[in-house]
C-alpha cells in the first residue's frame, strides 16, 4: 500500500487487521503452555504487524482525518470524548467511514450517528432514513456476513458472541470460533424503525424509535390516540383525579403521545392536541352528568 495515495478508508481498515494480528500473535507469543519455537514464531509476526503497520499510524498523525467508531447496540461517533460514552464503553473503529465529514456521514448511516457528536445531524435530509450504509446491506437479503465475534462468552457448554457488525446477540460460535450465520439484526431494527415512521397504522418516535410511554410500548396510531384522550382525561380538574402530581405525570404522558403524533402527521403538537380535545370534553361530560346522577 503507497501511504501517500492510499484513502482513510483503505489505510484504517488495513490497521485494524494489523491490530487484531498483533493481539493474536501477541497473545500466543505470551502464552507459558506453548512450546519456545511457536512462541517464537508468533513474537516474529507480531513485530512484522507493528513494523507493517507503523508508516500507517504515521500517516494518521501527519493527515488527522476524520474518524468514527460504532458501538454496539448504539451509534456511531466521533473520535474523542462523547459525554454518552463510558471510558469502558465497547466502541470499534469503522474503517469505512474514516475520511468522511458530517453530511457524509449522516448520509451515509442516517439516524445511527450520534446527536451529541454530530449535533446538526437531526436537520440533514438523511437522517429520517437508515442511511445508504443500511440500504446497501440490505442487498445481503437480512443476512450478516460478518463470521468475526466482538465476544465470545464461554461460561456455558455451547459458547456463544455477539456481531460487532449487526449488534446480533446470543449468535453460536462454531468450534473454530467464527459466529454462525445470522440474520441481520441492526437492518431488522432499521426496517422496523423505517415502519413505524412510514406505515400509516404504526407509531413511533419522531426518529422512529419504539414509543415508550408509561413504560408501555404503542405500537399503533390508533392506540396512541386513545391513550393521549385517557392520560389527558386523567389530567383534567373537572374529573375525577385529584392528585396535582400525579395528573402532572399524566400530561407529560400525553405530551409524549402528542409529539409522536405530530412527527408522524407533519403538523405541530397544538394542531395535535386541537383536535383530539373533544374527545377529552366529552367523556369529562359524559362523567360528570353520571356523577349528577348519582347524587339524586
Ligand atoms: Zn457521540
Ligand atoms: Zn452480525
Amino acid at each position: 500500500m503507497d501511504v501517500t495515495t492510499a484513502t482513510p478508508a483503505e489505510i484504517d481498515t488495513r490497521l485494524i487487521e494489523l491490530w487484531m494480528a498483533q493481539a493474536h500473535h501477541r497473545a500466543i507469543a505470551d502464552s507459558d503452555r506453548l512450546s519456545d519455537s511457536v512462541r517464537a514464531y508468533a513474537a516474529q509476526a507480531a513485530a512484522d504487524a507493528v513494523a507493517e503497520a507503523a508508516p500507517l499510524e504515521a500517516a494518521y498523525a501527519a493527515r488527522r482525518w476524520n474518524r468514527w467508531y460504532w458501538v454496539p447496540k448504539g451509534h456511531l461517533h466521533r473520535e474523542g470524548e462523547c459525554s454518552t460514552l463510558y471510558a469502558s464503553t465497547d466502541r470499534n473503529l469503522t474503517a469505512a467511514a474514516s475520511g468522511m465529514d458530517d453530511a457524509q456521514i449522516v448520509e451515509r448511516y442516517g439516524w445511527n450517528v450520534c446527536t451529541i457528536c454530530v449535533p446538526n445531524a437531526p436537520v440533514l435530509d438523511g437522517f429520517r432514513t437508515p442511511g445508504t450504509y443500511a440500504t446497501a446491506e440490505a442487498d445481503a437479503k437480512g443476512i450478516c456476513l460478518n463470521k468475526i465475534p466482538a465476544h465470545v462468552n464461554r461460561r456455558y457448554a455451547s459458547p456463544y458472541g455477539t456481531c460487532g457488525d449487526c449488534d446480533a446477540q446470543g449468535i453460536a460460535v462454531t468450534s473454530l470460533g467464527r459466529l454462525r450465520q445470522h440474520p441481520h439484526a441492526r437492518m431488522a431494527a432499521d426496517d422496523a424503525r423505517k415502519a413505524r415512521i412510514e406505515d400509516p397504522k404504526l407509531i413511533g418516535t419522531a426518529t422512529g424509535e419504539v414509543l415508550k410511554v408509561d413504560g408501555w410500548e404503542i405500537k399503533t396510531r390508533r392506540t396512541a390516540e386513545i391513550d393521549w384522550v385517557r392520560h389527558m382525561e386523567n389530567a383534567d380538574e373537572r374529573g375525577w383525579a385529584g392528585n396535582p402530581e400525579w395528573q402532572a405525570e399524566q400530561r407529560g404522558f400525553a405530551r409524549q403521545i402528542a409529539e409522536a403524533l405530530a412527527a408522524k402527521d407533519g403538523v405541530t403538537v397544538e394542531q395535535i392536541e386541537a383536535a383530539l380535545m373533544p374527545k377529552v370534553d366529552a367523556k369529562i361530560r359524559k362523567w360528570q352528568r353520571e356523577m349528577a346522577k348519582a347524587n339524586h
